[in-house]
């Protein structure tokens, strides 16, 4: 499903973001990332949807490259790409639901969604979105108005309205206490297992990874130093 052939990253300052990295992830995985602070976990995720671009190698989604991707390709293949992120980049001023269908935006005419005009299916595949994540109930509430957790889910919900293939989350608990960081990561457990959607998060924690990676991937300073099943996985990073 995505696939890492000989991937380097070198920032135009000279820092090495990614180091030759070979990596395949299957349909389905859901595949932690841990390393420490600057080991290059943000790039390599980053990299699979172009938010960041590599110096040399290729990155593959369904045995398409991504890397040479253009224009349309490139719009068509990041609609199956669900991003999420540490500060949950919701439209704070907006509603839930209207943040939750900006997830629908590469699949209509520019002008419609500057406009905002939404066809009624997407409006419920939205809602059905919001009920899967449980804040349903809040809708029509203004974003600002939600916790943490509460928006990371909408940025969750997001991700399923646009009818996202993969789910890329970057940090997606690290501004979260302890128990919305549960409830934030069943939910993602719980769509990766019920719709098979690949997902691949990227984590500081490795006690919070064993509890729910079916492989985990360590990186330090740009290279894969593990790649396994959960069991294999020590402190020792
Ligand atoms: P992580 O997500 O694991 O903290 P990053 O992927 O953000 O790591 O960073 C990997 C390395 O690349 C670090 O040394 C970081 O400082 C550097 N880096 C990240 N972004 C940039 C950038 N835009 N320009 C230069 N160096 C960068
Ligand atoms: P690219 O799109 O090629 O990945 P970015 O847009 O991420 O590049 O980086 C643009 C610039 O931002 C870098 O050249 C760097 O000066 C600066 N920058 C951003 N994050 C970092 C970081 N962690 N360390 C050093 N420089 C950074």
């Amino acid at each position: 499903m995505i696939e890492f052939k000989n991937v380097s990253k070198v920032y135009p300052n000279g820092t090495q973001g990614l180091k030759n990295i070979n990596v395949k992830i299957e349909k389905g995985e859901f595949v932690v990332i841990v390393g420490l602070s600057g080991a290059g976990k943000s790039t390599f995720l980053r990299s699979i949807n172009r938010l960041h671009e590599i110096t040399s190698g290729e990155i593959a989604i369904d045995g398409k490259s991504i890397t040479k991707a253009k224009g349309k390709d490139l719009r068509i293949a990041r609609r199956d790409i669900g991003m999420i992120f540490q500060n949950f980049n919701l439209v704070k001023r907006s509603t839930v639901i209207r943040n939750v269908l900006s997830g629908r935006v590469g699949y209509h005419s520019t002008l419609r969604t500057v406009l905002g005009l939404f066809p009624k299916e997407d409006v419920n595949l939205a809602l059905n979105a919001l009920e899967r994540v449980n804040i349903v109930e809040k809708a029509y509430t203004r974003s600002d108005q939600l916790s943490g957790g509460q928006q990371q889910r909408v940025s969750i919900a997001r991700a399923l309205a646009q009818e996202a293939k993969i789910i890329l989350a970057d940090e997606p608990v690290a501004s979260l206490d302890p128990l919305t960081t549960k409830q934030v990561m069943d939910d993602l457990q719980k769509i990766n297992q019920d719709l098979g959607i690949t997902t691949v998060v990227n984590l500081h924690f490795i006690d919070i990874a064993r509890q729910y990676a079916t492989r985990i991937i360590g990186l330090q300073a740009g290279e894969v130093v593990f790649d396994g099943p959960v069991e294999e996985a020590t402190d020792e990073r």
